[in-house]
């Protein structure tokens, strides 16, 4: 059997979340935990394998010639659905290969999402056994199953760790990717590392007042209200500034970039706030890269139409850019409304994460895995903006990395979560030789 026959079964198991409840159908699940232990022998024999609820941590002992911390290789293999099924070129279950040769691809929900990373680790887990390594430090595999369904699985794993005393010296889970064409001018393929990833809070704006008839609507209904704070929200966007990371980027791709654009990049110290005004202006995308972002999601009023509301919502998704932090976020929210009579409520609040090394022998380990994969590609350290399961991984390591060894055109990367997921079988097998190195650096 061919490793990509065995990522097409695993493609196959449809593990979508089956809803809340005792009786909620987790067959799917469990199949795929129990075709891992069939398809891949040798780190089934060789590995620990402890289920934490539903998720999975493999320990893979070294042996015992550094005290430097384990390497924490993450992962998860629960997809979102594929709502749109009909609408798919491919059904999203089927593992479909086509074309030839280089440019054959798979097809299917979790290709890149994230089965793809997952399968491409024991792949070369799997061929490092068959080889007769063992290596020098701990390795953990630690694969959730309820990342897209917000669940507990990767933070109880981190629990798990932590109590046991380990500290890791290096965690590496989905995130960034090589990819081509983000800046203008620059055509070296940029491999996209991300060591820190935003805050992400819902601030949700309420105006309580009594109701009546719509027929005689008091001077400022609740709506109006509501809807006053939101235009003023909007004209009142967050500071925009560079962070340690977005200017250690800039910089980095600023030594490929031509012309004008190269020029202002190498030389930040001078150009920065020229350069943070210019991104605020190019693309939604470099526009996040430089501040904190508002989204207003999601409104609410009466429940009728001839019925004034009670109660008006606004909520207002915000993804925190690091250096702030949620109080910052809420305190920019209630002074940009400037309407004390609007409660202003913090839910699902996660601070930003701590930044994890740009230089020093950590990062070096994944740059040097990177090159092995991708030898023309350009190592950049960035902020996710997306959050992440690696953010309940700080706390316990210091060196936390989100990046899938996959070059990834822009229409490949549109098809995470929506239809037609796909990936290059070239680009996953040579992914494989990013995990190896990872473990097992060829060089030095
Ligand atoms: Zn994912």
């Amino acid at each position: 059997v061919q490793p990509v026959e065995r990522f097409q079964e695993l493609l196959r198991i449809p593990t979508v979340h089956p809803g809340p409840g005792d009786d909620a159908d987790w067959s799917a699940h469990e199949r795929f935990a129990a075709r891992l232990e069939d398809l891949y022998p040798r780190v089934h024999r060789a590995l620990d394998r402890e289920p934490i609820g539903r998720s999975l941590l493999y320990r893979w002992p070294g042996d015992g010639s550094t005290s430097t911390g384990p390497i924490v290789l993450m992962a998860h293999f629960d997809v979102v659905p594929a709502a749109d099924e009909a609408s798919w070129t491919y059904p999203p279950f089927a593992a479909t290969i086509t074309g030839s040769g280089e440019d054959r691809l798979i097809w299917g929900r979790g290709t890149l999402d994230d089965k793809g990373p997952l399968v491409a680790i024991l792949e070369a887990v799997e061929g490092l056994l068959e080889e007769g390594f063992q290596p020098d430090r701990d390795v953990y595999l630690s694969f959730g199953h309820d990342e897209e369904s917000y669940g507990t699985g990767a933070q109880q794993i981190a629990a798990t760790l932590e109590a046991r005393g380990i500290r890791p010296s290096l965690v590496l889970d989905e995130g960034g990717a090589i990819v081509r064409g983000v800046f203008p001018g620059v055509t070296a393929p940029i491999a996209a590392v991300g060591v820190s990833e935003k805050g992400i809070a819902d601030v949700v704006l309420t105006v309580a007042q009594a109701g009546g008839h719509a027929s005689t609507p008091p001077k400022l209904a609740a709506t109006v209200r509501i809807a006053r704070a939101v235009a003023r929200l909007n004209a009142r966007q967050f500071p925009a500034r560079l962070n340690p990371v977005t200017r250690a980027m800039l910089s980095t791709v600023g030594a490929h970039a031509p012309g004008a654009l190269g020029v202002a990049l190498r030389n930040l110290r001078s150009t920065a706030p020229l350069v943070t005004r210019v991104l605020t202006r190019l693309t939604d995308e470099t526009r996040a890269m430089v501040r904190s972002t508002m989204a207003i999601t999601q409104l609410s009023g009466s429940a009728a139409s001839n019925v004034l509301a009670e109660r008006a919502t606004a909520t207002v998704n915000v993804r925190i850019a690091i250096g702030s932090s949620v109080a910052e976020a809420r305190e920019h929210v209630r002074a940009a409304i400037g309407d004390a009579g609007i409660e202003v409520r913090v839910e699902h609040a996660s601070e930003p994460s701590p930044i994890s090394p740009m230089t020093g022998p950590t990062w070096q380990r994944v740059a040097a895995a990177v090159r092995a994969v991708a030898p023309e590609a350009v190592p950049t350290p960035y902020v996710m903006m997306a959050a992440s399961d690696a953010r309940h991984f700080t706390g316990i390591s210091d060196a936390v990395y989100r990046f899938m060894p996959f070059e990834l055109s822009a229409e490949e990367r549109a098809t995470l979560h929506a239809i037609d997921e796909r990936l290059g079988v070239a680009t996953w097998l040579r992914g494989i030789r990013f995990y190896r190195e990872i473990v097992a650096p060829s060089a030095g």
